[in-house]
């Protein structure tokens, strides 16, 4: 409250309060007196405590989201992607290596991306099909081409896949081939999309926007969780600052405190954050250190004429040195790979 608020005014804001069914404490110092209000949080965070002029201040002590929160589910949860033989645990327990080209160009760009990543012991197989690009004038993705290939390589490869949704009228066809739909960067508030995600049955990866704080990136988990889908992984991608030598920066420590606030697994894309293919396997060794759950990264058999992120993208004797590299650490840290 504000300092030398009178006993009426106090008594207005526990009014308020316990007309909304819950319960005020009162503690009162020599300078500062303060309300505690316990009750149901959401009815409480909706009442506008600020327009009472004697209020100074309100504080939200509980945490925004629920059904991603640690508050409500204390362990850390596993979501499994894809089905029978080509199911693949991604977790507290369960490491995952995801590996793809940035874009299906062809479908032989797309089987040589897809046996490399099996080979080095990726466990998903990441390709899109609908690309957000920056600009207009970029290569936008071969749309339902694009997914038929993927289906394709999946039969024949063996992996299940994780491909990108960038419309929410595209979510039924994109489920229909793919075992996770991922949400980009640039679309991690686009609501509709997240509740049609959650509604589509099926595991979503969800990016952090580039611009997003932990809190926003797991208020758009909730999205996706409200509608009954809880089988998420948070992706970091790198956030927007003012270094230039990267495309983004990776920042590291949203994988131990968003591991802390959520129970849901956490990957690292360091492709993306780095934008260049010589920061991608120390990128990953500070990562799976920090505790992530998973990699994705970018993969091309050719990439010096890859239609998207050739920069970035490993080729095969690096993707092997990375998968390398994940067997050390995720060995040394006891979990499995
Ligand atoms: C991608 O994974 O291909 C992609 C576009 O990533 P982001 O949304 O992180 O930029
Ligand atoms: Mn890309």
């Amino acid at each position: 409250m504000r300092s030398g608020c009178s006993v009426a005014e106090v008594n207005e804001v526990i009014g308020v309060v316990e007309d909304a069914g819950g319960s005020a404490f009162v503690s009162r110092g020599v300078a500062r007196t303060i309300i505690g209000v316990v009750g149901d949080d959401d009815v409480l965070a909706n009442l506008n405590l600020t327009a009472v002029s004697a209020v100074a201040e309100v504080i939200r002590v509980t945490q925004p989201y629920k059904l991603v929160s640690r508050e409500h589910h204390a362990g850390r949860s596993t979501v499994v992607v894809g089905s029978g033989e080509l199911a693949v645990p991604i977790g507290p327990d369960d490491f995952a290596l995801v590996a793809g080209p940035c874009a299906v160009e062809t479908p032989e760009q797309t089987l040589e991306a897809a046996q490399m990543a099996k080979r080095a012991g990726a466990r998903l197989l990441r390709g899109g099909a609908y690309k957000p690009r920056t600009s207009p004038y970029a290569f936008q993705g071969l749309g339902e081409k694009g997914l038929r290939i993927l289906s394709e390589v999946r039969a024949e490869v063996g992996m299940a896949v994780v491909t990108e949704v960038v419309d929410a009228h595209d979510v039924d066809v994109v489920a229909e081939h793919a075992d996770m739909l991922q949400v980009g960067t640039r679309n991690m508030s686009n609501f509709a999309l997240l509740q049609a995600v959650g509604v589509a049955g099926k595991p979503v990866l969800l990016k952090r926007g580039m611009t997003a704080t932990y809190e926003e990136w797991l208020m758009a988990a909730e999205y996706v969780a409200q509608r009954g889908n809880l089988d998420i992984v948070l992706c970091e991608r790198g956030i927007r600052t003012f270094e230039t030598a990267t495309r983004n920066t990776l920042d590291i420590s949203s994988v131990p405190m968003v591991r802390a606030l959520s129970h849901l697994p956490v990957m690292v894309d360091p492709s993306h954050a780095a934008g260049r293919r010589d920061l991608v396997v120390p990128l990953s060794r500070a990562a799976i250190a920090a505790g992530a759950d998973g990699l994705l990264v970018d993969v091309h058999p050719h990439p010096e004429s890859a239609l998207c992120d050739g920069p970035q993208a490993l080729r095969e004797e690096e993707l092997v040195e990375l998968s390398e590299a994940c067997r050390v650490l995720t060995g040394a840290l006891g979990r499995r790979g």
